[in-house]
């Protein structure tokens, strides 16, 4: 069967849900294709998670207007899809003198991109922002800010089929063919799609998808970033995001320590070319070295407060002779009208991603009329997070629900309303990753040691699933051979 749009969105990370979001204001029929079960499966939900001041970027650069952009209005975006967002500030920190006149370029670079409040600080200025922390000064960057990136994929998407757009999980894009007429046939997960428009946002494979598309002459180098998860001590530790003063050329910006917004504190990422896109490995070297980097600037690590790990990697048009960063490539393609590719969308991407979307937008109102619908849906509710509330709100929901009675996660705290929620999330996606994400329910010390098989109980016992078609991920990652008894 083929089905017809006037828009298909290829990749549901950040980029391609915002760009899906967006589109979604206007009267288009719009698609997602996306080969993963569910959204943020790569770049998008494995990363720092910081909203990004924009100070770091060149000048005039599309990364540095998009990301600037995309900060100021982060907050307000978060709000409308009901998700959590902390205006942390961020403190850069010095070493030595040569650290602290590199300072005063970024301070400049900053102030010329359009970035609020940036200002060096004296030792015990950055002592009282982040005790714990060694350093000789360094600089606050007020505006940065810490996010949930799973979430906000999740509630981009979320909001843009409740607003009309339809999703295909499991669709890998495997053949483009454009039209004598214009327009686009695609092949995805055994079913033919066609469309006027076609917008690759198919992050680290985003130069394949362009070269199957008829365009060649794009090429991403994969560059792993490795990080490691500490426990929640952020509270006791460190309640703003700490990077070194970045060197030129590593193409990252330093091993940094990030409280994230659950109240974990992360460390990394490293910085490595490597030759597979999907080697989401953590390597003992890597790991070691993020140990011994994160502990110059916070000495109080401990080994014990490690509770897991997980890596990154940058879709990077820079080849690794040449490190660094290159710019977004966002444009529609003079040799393939209708094609609107995104080539090397790594860091800042998640911070600029609706910013990218507006431009997309722009670009196909060069040639659609973009009709807005009136009876779009700009908010979206969350999961409430019963832990979240108090004690007499709890008492509330209890007697409303008595699932808020029972803690599922012990570790976080998630009740069992919460996972059903999750599990019946408007997207569809069924996997034990999926519920994760929504419920946060598996992150805590215990890795999921108490509340996964529970969680698996619900989707065979009152969901009906077969244990063996439970996965944690995708086709592949099986958790169960079957029952015993
Ligand atoms: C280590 C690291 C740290 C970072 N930290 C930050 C940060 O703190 N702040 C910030 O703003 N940015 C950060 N970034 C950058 C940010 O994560 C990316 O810019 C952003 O996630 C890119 O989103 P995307 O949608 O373009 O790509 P992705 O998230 O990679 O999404 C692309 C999607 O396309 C799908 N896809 C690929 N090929 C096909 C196909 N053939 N058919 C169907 N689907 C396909 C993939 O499965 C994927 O889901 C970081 C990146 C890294 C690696």
């Amino acid at each position: 069967m083929q089905r017809s749009f006037d828009i298909v969105i290829v990749g549901a990370g950040a980029v391609g849900c915002a760009i899906a979001r967006e589109l979604s204001r206007y009267a288009l029929t719009v698609a997602v294709l996306e080969k993963n079960i569910d959204v943020a499966g790569e770049t998008s939900g494995r990363n720092s998670a910081v909203v990004h001041a924009g100070f770091n970027n060149k000048t005039g650069s599309l990364m540095a207007r998009l990301c600037v952009r995309g900060n100021q209005g982060f907050e307000k975006v978060c709000r409308d899809l009901d998700i959590p967002y902390k205006k942390t500030g961020k403190l850069l920190v010095a070493f030595d003198g040569a650290d602290m006149a590199a300072l005063e370029n970024i301070i400049r670079t900053g102030e010329r991109n359009g970035c609020k409040g940036l200002r060096a600080v004296s030792r015990a200025e950055a002592q009282a922002l982040a005790p714990n922390v060694g350093g000789v000064g360094g600089m606050l960057s007020p505006e940065t800010a810490i996010f949930d990136p799973f979430t906000y994929c999740i509630a981009l998407a979320e909001n843009a089929a409740e607003n009309g757009v339809q999703f295909y999980f499991e669709h890998e894009v495997t053949d483009i063919q454009s039209g004598p007429e214009g327009g686009f046939t695609v092949q995805a997960g055994g079913g033919t799609f066609s469309c006027r428009y076609l917008i690759n946002s198919a992050g680290l494979y985003a130069d394949r998808v362009a070269a199957m598309a008829g365009v060649d002459g794009y090429k991403l180098y994969p560059c792993r970033g490795e990080y490691y998860i500490l426990d929640k001590i952020a509270d006791q530790y460190l309640d703003i995001p700490v990077y070194p003063v970045p060197r030129p050329g590593i193409g990252g910006l330093g091993v940094h320590l990030t409280p994230t917004i659950d109240g974990n504190i992360i460390i990394g990422p490293s910085a490595e070319y490597i030759g597979e896109r999907d080697d989401y490995g953590c390597t003992a070297k890597a790991m070691d070295k993020l140990f011994r980097e994160a502990r110059q600037l916070l000495p109080v690590l401990e080994r014990r407060h490690i509770i897991g790990n997980y890596a990154g990697i940058r879709p990077k048009q820079a080849p690794p002779e040449e490190g660094g960063f290159r710019d977004f490539v966002i444009q529609e393609e003079p040799a393939r009208p209708g094609l609107i590719n995104l080539i090397g969308i790594e860091s800042p991407g998640l911070t600029a991603s609706v910013p990218i979307a507006e431009m997309v937008r722009d670009i196909l109102a060069q040639h659609m009329d973009m009709k807005e619908k009136p009876d779009f849906i700009a908010q979206r509710r969350g999961i409430l997070r019963f832990r979240d509330q108090t004690p007499e709100r709890q008492a509330e929901l209890i007697a409303q629900d008595p699932e808020y009675g029972e803690i599922v996660c012990r570790c976080q705290k998630v009740t069992r309303r919460e996972i059903r929620q999750a599990i019946e999330n408007p997207l569809g996606a069924r996997s034990l990753s999926a519920v994760k994400y929504r419920a946060w329910a598996t992150t805590g010390r215990c890795n999921g040691g108490y509340c996964l098989a529970r969680i698996a109980d619900m989707l065979v016992h009152e969901y009906g699933m077969d244990p063996a078609e439970i996965t944690y991920r995708e086709k592949g990652s099986e958790m169960f051979a079957g029952t015993v008894k």
